[in-house]
């Protein structure tokens, strides 16, 4: 029996104590002076005060969280997402401890860490990338003579950005400069590191993902892709396993999902992870980023596959054989498709941070809603506005928009906005319906506009139930 500390909080705390639990071993979970009353907390064994209240005294403070390991006797850590997950020095401080970090060893997450190496990793790998500067650009004027080459639009990247924060799309040299500075600035004060990176924008594209599990002894294996396309600013609010884009065409799913394995073997990765592509209309794919952690994402690739991801992660990193030992034993059943239920306007998309005073469900058969959610819930601006992910798994695509839809009329959370009216439009839209979406969507479609309507056919039948039950009382009163 091991004693696995969760450095994170919210659904994905939850998540990770539950698979705990489900190998035997002791969960540990952090609370905060902010945090109290953590959801995550029920699911522990064991309560550790994490002292202070805003993220860099917490869950960003290594230094309070090494004396914790060390006092609690600690043999492992899972990092979740966000946060540590991707921190090199808090990876390499827990192998001085000989504390284990349940995510792969601190050589893979530098080198995947910063999106300019992995480029120059992955090119060597001979993994396509996208058509740009190989590594940092020093000036507009460098990044100016690049874009020449590969021709407009370019985005400009911070080489640390993560979370679709610190990029900009240049349409022409005029915007150039202004754009650079300010990538730049966004990058020092988001990522501590001003590095920018510039390539080619693809247009209309897929954002396509392979989902990797290893073990800790040089087993490489997918769990096959998932389409992210629906996103907001850059970052995903729907996501599918299979992807709609590749659809039937086995030759490019392998191909793709091979070229992540490729990589992954390059820095000799040994737990979950995921290579991320861009794919263009022509099918062509390029190397995005890989993200050397549990992603938000995962349900619905553990729902096709029916491998536990979070179990395997554990297992690896504890050096024990995988719930699997050959590529052939994994494969597709069914489809899955995730909605990321967050605390914000449905219209704007924007943070809408409040209390919940209401949270009901009822939910039809082949529904998993992994949240963090309780009544009293008060969702804060520091954290993410994730609040809890919607996952519907069926026999093929139309049922599971079919018990999504259903699952969200069944879904009440009160007090606070979020976009569940918005996914109930993005579900109903025909070009969603047929699987016809880019990572445009959002800003060509606009289904955000449809949200209006949806909200009064609501209200007029909240008016409706309420006379219901008026007349209801008066009858009992005569
Ligand atoms: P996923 O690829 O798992 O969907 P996201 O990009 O949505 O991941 O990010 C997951 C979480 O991690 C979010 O809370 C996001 O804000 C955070 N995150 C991702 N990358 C970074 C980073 N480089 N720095 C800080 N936070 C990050
Ligand atoms: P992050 O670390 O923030 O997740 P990514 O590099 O993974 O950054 O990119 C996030 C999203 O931005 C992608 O899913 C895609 O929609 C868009 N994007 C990134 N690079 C490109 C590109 N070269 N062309 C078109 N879109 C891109
Ligand atoms: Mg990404």
């Amino acid at each position: 029996m091991k004693k696995i500390l969760i450095c994170n909080r919210g659904e994905i705390a939850i998540r990770v104590a539950k698979a705990i639990r489900e190998l035997g071993h002791i969960a540990v979970g952090f609370y905060t002076d902010s945090e109290p009353e953590a959801s995550h907390l029920e699911y522990c064994h064991e309560w550790v005060h994490l002292k202070g209240s805003s993220n860099t005294e917490t869950y960003l403070n290594i230094e309070q969280i090494v004396e914790l390991i060390k006092l609690h006797k600690i043999d492992a850590v899972h990092p979740g997402y966000g946060f540590l997950s991707e921190n090199t020095e808090f990876c390499k401080r827990l192998e001085e401890l000989g504390t284990i970090f349940i995510g792969p060893h601190s050589d893979a997450i530098h080198k995947m860490g910063d999106k300019a190496v992995s480029k120059q990793m992955a090119k060597e790998a001979g993994v396509p990338v996208v058509p740009g500067s190989t590594g940092e650009i020093d000036s507009a004027e460098e990044a100016a003579s690049i874009a020449k080459d590969i021709g407009y639009p370019v985005l400009l990247k911070a080489v640390a950005g993560g979370g679709g924060k610190g990029m900009r799309v240049v349409n022409d040299e005029s915007e150039l400069s202004k754009s650079f500075d300010a990538v730049r600035r966004e990058a020092l004060s988001s990522f501590g590191n001003p590095g920018v990176l510039v390539e080619k924008f693809i247009v209309n594209p897929h954002h396509i993902e392979v989902q990797i599990i290893a073990d800790n002894n040089g087993n490489i294996f997918h769990c096959y892709e998932r389409e992210c396309s629906i996103q907001r600013r850059h970052q995903k609010i729907v996501e599918e396993a299979p992807s709609p884009f590749i659809g039937s065409d086995e030759e490019l799913r392998l191909d793709v999902c091979n070229t992540a394995i490729k990589l992954a073997k390059a820095v000799n990765y040994n737990s979950a992870g995921t290579v991320e592509f861009i794919m263009g209309e022509d099918k062509s794919f390029y190397f995005l980023e890989m993200n050397t952690r549990i992603q938000v994402e995962h349900p619905i690739t553990e729902e096709i596959t029916g491998i536990d991801l979070l179990v395997n992660m554990i297992k690896s990193a504890l050096g024990e054989p995988l719930d699997f030992s050959s590529q052939e034993e994994i494969s597709i059943k069914g489809h899955a498709i995730e909605c990321r239920v967050c605390a914000e306007d449905p219209i704007t998309m924007l943070p809408a941070p409040g209390q919940v005073n209401g949270f009901e469900y009822t939910f039809p058969q082949g529904i998993r809603f992994d949240h963090c959610i309780y009544n009293g819930l008060e969702v804060k601006s520091d954290f993410d506005p994730m609040i809890g992910k919607l996952i519907g798994y069926g026999h093929n695509r139309n049922v599971v928009i079919r018990k999504l839809d259903n699952a969200l009329d069944g879904l009440l959370i009160e007090g606070l906005k979020t976009n569940v009216p918005l996914h109930k439009v993005i579900l109903k839209e025909e070009n969603f319906k047929k699987g016809l979406y880019t990572t445009n969507y959002i800003g060509e479609v606009a289904p955000q506009e449809g949200v209006e309507a949806t909200k009064d056919v609501e209200s007029l039948y909240k008016k409706a139930i309420a006379i219901e039950m008026n007349a209801l009382q008066e009858g009992r009163g005569k």
